[in-house]
């Protein structure tokens, strides 16, 4: 199966503006921003969508929504407010299909 373009930046092998990573998740910049700050926050476990979580995902998706909180706070997003999105599936505009959540503020 061919990697997805997240895996890959997750191997190094194409570049991306990471702002933040730790042995679980990596979160870097949109390379098309729909919003002043738009960070991606993935696992580096590869799971497709939200809809292929599982139960044994759950500390793990804990942990993306905290790091998440950090970098809305990092990036100085409270005052004026921010997003939080995944697109599950094709029909909601999901275009790479490795589970992702937009930041965007
Ligand atoms: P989706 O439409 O799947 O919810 O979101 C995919 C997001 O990934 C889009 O906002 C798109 O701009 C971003 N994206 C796609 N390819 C790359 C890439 O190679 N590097 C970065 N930094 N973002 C990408």
């Amino acid at each position: 199966m061919e990697k997805s373009v997240f895996k890959r930046i997750i191997d190094r092998e194409i570049p991306a503006d990471i702002v933040y990573e730790d042995s679980q998740c990596l979160a870097f910049a949109d390379a098309n921003p729909q919003a002043p700050t738009h960070l991606l926050i993935i696992p580096k476990k590869e799971i497709k969508s939200l809809d292929d979580i599982s139960a044994e995902d759950e500390s793990l998706l804990g942990h993306l929504q905290l790091v998440i909180r950090d970098l809305a706070r990092e990036f100085e997003l409270i005052a004026g407010g921010y997003r939080v999105i995944t697109n599950c599936g094709a029909g909601a505009g999901q275009t790479v299909f490795h589970l992702h959540y937009h930041l965007m503020g």
